[in-house]
């Protein structure tokens, strides 16, 4: 039996890992060269303390504030692009309490099924991917972040994480070297996280070790159907103008940012936004971090790894294109001494933060971002065998062995690990 995945970032490669598994023939189908999609640049969380959906109360004001400071983390860009103006009515509608209610748990029994299947990953000696489970800080410095991550902490705790609250002198205390200048931080103990490249340049020649065929440069074009069934896909190699064709039994659409128009040519409806974010990435500098950390009010994400430090941030929905905004990403970097005046201090950190060419020095990525902030994950409204497996948004890699996992359990025709009702890709 052939399964085709459409798509070579963290997603399609997970989906594809657990099909061969299960015995499936696996061809991965990737328009680019493996070496940079937005499963790379991205900050490496493994996330359980993430189960609150992007559209939640609160954050179309937080929004449209934001929308009018050039250097706040969130922008959309306006167009009368009636894919945007359709997604953004649905958001809006599903930014309500009962939404993040609904979609607490099965966010949380995925984002827990999956670090635990990515820490075997690493434990099994699969993949070295600097995987640590050390937690990730949440740190605020209004007294209004203070109290909206307080009320988050409950719902974690009532969900059964672990987590733990410090004032001022406890973060000064546990991080000595950065100084955080905040109120306090809630530190969510059943995170992890790992080094992203690594994961992504691994993972591919696990699966080619496994007899997954990948191929870049194929970029999908076409879909043959018959009674409700793709049996082909079409593709073009780079720089050929003719097409190829592979028959499938199974169809992953793991495209990431670029799935909705892939949905359209199988006659499928998908309300997806590309949301782009940006990161910098230095030699680990000798102030050290000792943990991933959040800034809540600016909305800024640090990642310690052995030998390097990675910022990131950004939420930017609109086409996908590869302008740098740089007032965002100097609003990134002003964060960093506001929040932690030792860092900023740092030999390594202000030579970024005076880079000259800084726009050399920004990786960014488009984070598929679904109508209410959940994956879409299951099978299609119009084609029997085709699976979508994308619009992850912020949390792709936290949520990608699971996605894999469960792709495969679907593709068997089996009940699924855990209960996929919440992400139907047939609600819109
Ligand atoms: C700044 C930033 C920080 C982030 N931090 C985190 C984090 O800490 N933790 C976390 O869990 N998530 C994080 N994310 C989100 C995470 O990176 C994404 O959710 C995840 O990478 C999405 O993976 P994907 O496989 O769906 O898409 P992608 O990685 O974009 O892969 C999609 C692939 O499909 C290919 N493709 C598209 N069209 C075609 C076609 N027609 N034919 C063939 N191939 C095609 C593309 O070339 C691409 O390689 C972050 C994102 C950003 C931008």
């Amino acid at each position: 039996m052939q399964a085709i995945v459409i798509g070579g970032g963290i997603i399609g490669l997970s989906s594809a890992y657990y099909l061969r598994q299960k015995g499936w023939n696996v061809t991965v189908l990737e328009k680019g060269d493996l070496k940079d999609n937005c499963s790379f640049g991205n900050m490496g969380y493994l996330s359980p303390s993430h189960f609150v959906p992007l559209a939640q109360p609160g954050i179309i004001g937080q929004g449209l504030l934001w929308m009018f400071q050039e250097k706040s983390p969130f922008y959309i860009r306006p167009s009368l692009n009636p894919d945007l103006i359709s997604w953004g009515i649905k958001f809006m509608r599903a930014s309500n309490q009962r939404h993040v209610e609904r979609s607490a748990k099965p966010l949380m029994d995925l984002l827990l099924l999956s670090r635990d299947l990515t820490i075997g990953w690493q434990k099994s000696g699969l993949i070295d991917m600097q995987l640590a489970h050390d937690g990730c800080m949440m740190y605020y410095q209004s007294a209004k972040k203070e109290h909206e991550e307080l009320e988050n902490a409950r719902q974690a705790e009532a969900l059964g994480l672990n987590i733990e609250i410090f004032d001022r002198d406890q973060v000064q205390a546990l991080e000595p070297d950065v100084r955080p200048d905040v109120r306090g931080g809630v530190l969510y103990k059943d995170d992890a996280h790992l080094h992203p490249n690594s994961l992504m340049e691994q993972l591919p020649q696990v699966l080619e070790r496994m007899g997954v065929e990948v191929m870049t440069g194929c970029q999908v074009t076409e879909f043959c159907s018959r009674n409700g069934q793709i049996t082909s896909v079409k593709y073009r190699r780079e720089g050929e103008s003719s097409a190829h064709s592979l028959t499938a039994d199974i169809v992953v659409l793991a495209a990431g940012s670029w799935s909705p128009q892939l949905a359209k040519m199988a006659g499928e409806k998908l309300s997806l936004m590309p949301g782009k974010g940006y990161s910098m990435t230095i030699a680990a500098p000798k102030q050290r971090l000792r943990y991933p950390s959040i800034l809540l009010d600016a909305k800024v994400a640090l990642t310690p790894w052995a030998n390097q430090l990675r910022i990131g941030s950004t939420m930017e929905i609109g086409a996908i294109n590869d302008r740098i905004l740089l007032p965002r990403v100097q609003g990134i970097l002003e964060a960093v001494p506001r929040f932690l005046p030792g860092l900023a201090d740092d030999a390594e950190f202000k030579k970024l933060a005076t880079e000259p060419n800084l726009a050399s020095k920004v990786w960014y990525g488009f984070r598929p971002v679904s109508a209410d902030g959940m994956p879409y994950i299951g099978f299609a409204k119009n084609n029997k065998n085709l699976i979508m497996a994308t619009g992850h948004a912020m949390v792709g890699v936290s949520l990608a062995a699971g996605t894999g996992l469960v792709v495969s359990e679907l593709a068997e025709g089996k009940s699924t690990s855990v209960s996929l009702e919440a992400f139907d890709p047939r609600r819109y």
